[in-house]
């Protein structure tokens, strides 16, 4: 998180916002949760696991939604899958 949500105001890393006073753990937290989910999703895809891929990134929207996960997730929606063998 690079802006405090709150007022904007440059964080530097800074866990409370300065101007503000906004206390933002839980709120950088949520930011690398999603972010975490986001790369195990890529990483899930590059296995060729479009499946679970699309269910981190709709864990990833419900913790902490950006543009970019909406847009992969639409992506990702849209992506040819294969035919799961049945066993
Ligand atoms: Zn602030």
């Amino acid at each position: 998180m690079e802006r405090c949500p709150v007022c904007r105001a440059a964080l530097n890393g800074a866990e409370t916002c300065r101007r503000c006073r906004a206390e933002l753990q839980s709120a950088i937290r949520a930011e690398r949760e999603g972010r975490m989910l986001v790369d195990a999703a890529l990483h899930r895809l590059s296995l060729d696991d479009t499946g679970t891929a699309e269910r981190l990134l709709r864990r990833a929207l419900t913790v902490h939604a950006t543009p970019e996960t909406r847009v992969l997730r639409r992506l990702v929606e849209a992506w040819p899958r294969r035919t799961v063998p049945s066993s």
